[in-house]
């Protein structure tokens, strides 16, 4: 299963992921944080990573 890292100098902390997937990500300081990386119980983070209008979220195995 993939998980997601997310690159903090490309973030610009809109909170669209940890909108989407809350169980997932969440936004301090403006930056977006893994909190669960295997916290999808869905898509292996694929909505999130094609949600994030500044491709900041990798999937990586
Ligand atoms: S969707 Fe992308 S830019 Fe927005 S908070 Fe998440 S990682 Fe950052």
């Amino acid at each position: 299963m993939k998980k997601p890292v997310v690159d903090f100098d490309t973030c610009v902390g809109c909170g669209s992921c940890a909108e989407l997937c809350p169980s997932v990500f969440e936004l301090r300081d403006e930056k977006a944080y893994v909190i669960n990386a295997e916290g999808c119980g869905s898509c292996d983070c694929e909505a999130a990573a094609g949600v994030c209008p500044v491709e900041a979220i990798s999937l990586v195995d």
